[in-house]
């Protein structure tokens, strides 16, 4: 049998940071530890009704049975556009400037391809979403790294980018609200944004898969929204935290009509499109009853509450973020992201992700994700305020 060699390309993935913890986890679990898991970013809550019926009705139907087409139906991407006209007052041609994804993972992991040849750059945030970087990489891309610092609010600064770099770099990746560190961002950050790839010529990608998970009130702006921001760049969103949608896979990306239709080039060449019932749900959910959104909001408000009033109790300082359903949290003294982890789970139960899996600027951070019940959290709370570092 001859060997099977990987390509340089899996070859240069990250080594994979969470064996250690896998391995603890798993003997935990063993001692018959009551687990309460704040790893994962995924939504507990079921899907709303009245979107599962549509996808029930829709998939009766055998019109749907078929190839849907690969940029989106057109119904679909015309509902996108309802929404971006009445969510941000942003008028987009549905036929050119949006496309349908399978998730926005997809469309995030698929772009350098269109727009990256071997050693060009784009610029990363860390710590991220890993798939901005693993995306460039799969490309033949070489991402730079824009730390996100807590004394700057977790925004990348832009004027740290060497200048011989940001010429090379053809792509920038953005994501406010951001995971993991749910910070937001405003207009005035994307203003900057619009200028910087007008000077270097940069398509900016901003990753906008948080911007409904807002909490107390707090709307978040869409960089679409700056003056020329649909010149230079697009914007990924995804049904899956807004609408408790993960495993049905629906997303778009929206901005200039060139930029999206080098992704849909790269689509049709390796997908054949997003099912079109799993499409008419996307549209029920986007044009539905919106008060599940208002419902999520003010649980993940009150998850929230819970357990920052925990961690205070027990010590460490945080800020109650204002978006998303992390909570992005320092870790005491003395410890390092998987150090307190582990702390964590053999002693409480508990398991959060070490902030340095996201990139080496998490080292000293943990994030929790609030995709548990209240009663959960309230437990989980009870378990650190016993807690004797
Ligand atoms: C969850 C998430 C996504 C959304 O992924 P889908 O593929 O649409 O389910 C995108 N970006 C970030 C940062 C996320 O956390």
């Amino acid at each position: 049998m001859f060997e099977v060699s990987q390509s340089e390309r899996l070859k240069q993935l990250p080594p994979y940071l969470f064996k250690e913890i896998d391995r603890k986890k798993v003997e935990v679990k063993a001692r018959g530890v009551d687990i309460i898991d704040l790893g994962v970013g995924d939504p507990d809550r079921p899907t709303p009704p009245h979107i599962v019926a549509a996808l029930a009705e829709t998939a009766r139907d055998r019109a749907n049975h078929q190839y849907p087409s690969y940029n989106g139906m057109g119904h679909f991407r015309e509902s996108v556009a309802r929404w971006y006209r009445q969510r941000f007052e942003i008028k987009l041609d549905p036929d050119k400037e949006i496309v349908t994804l399978i998730g926005s993972k997809e469309g995030i992991a698929h772009i350098p391809l269109a727009f990256i040849d071997p050693g060009d750059v784009a610029l990363v945030p860390e710590p991220a979403y890993p798939v901005y970087k693993i995306g460039t990489i799969f490309a033949g891309g070489v991402p730079y790294y824009m730390p996100l610092k807590e004394e700057n609010g977790f925004l990348p600064d832009l004027s740290v980018v060497p200048e011989e770099v940001a010429e090379k770099a053809r792509l920038m990746y953005i994501n406010y609200p951001n995971n993991p560190t749910a910070a937001c961002a405003g207009v005035d950050f994307y203003r900057r944004v619009v200028e910087f790839a007008e000077k270097y010529e940069i398509i900016v990608l901003s990753d906008a898969a948080y911007s409904e998970v807002s909490l107390d009130g707090y709307v978040s702006r869409s960089f679409l929204e700056v003056e020329g921001a649909l010149e230079v760049g697009l914007e990924f969103h995804s049904l899956s935290k807004t609408y408790n949608m993960t495993g049905w896979r629906i997303g778009w990306a929206a901005g200039r009509a060139e930029i999206v239709r080098g992704l849909g080039m790269v689509k049709e060449n390796v997908d054949s499109g997003a099912f079109q019932a799993i499409q008419f749900a996307g549209i029920a959910a986007l044009e539905g009853d919106q008060r599940p959104v208002e419902e999520m909001r003010r649980m993940y408000a009150r998850r929230r509450d819970v357990l920052v009033a925990g961690l205070r109790d027990f010590g460490l300082k945080i800020t109650p973020p204002k978006a998303t359903f992390y909570l992005w949290v320092k870790v005491p003294e003395g410890y390092t992201s998987a150090g307190f982890t582990s702390v964590l789970m053999e002693r409480t139960g508990i398991i959060c992700t070490p902030g340095n899996g996201f990139g080496p600027s998490g080292e000293g951070y943990i994030r929790f994700a609030l995709c548990q019940e209240e009663e959960r959290l309230q437990e989980a709370v009870e378990r650190i305020r016993k807690l004797k570092l």
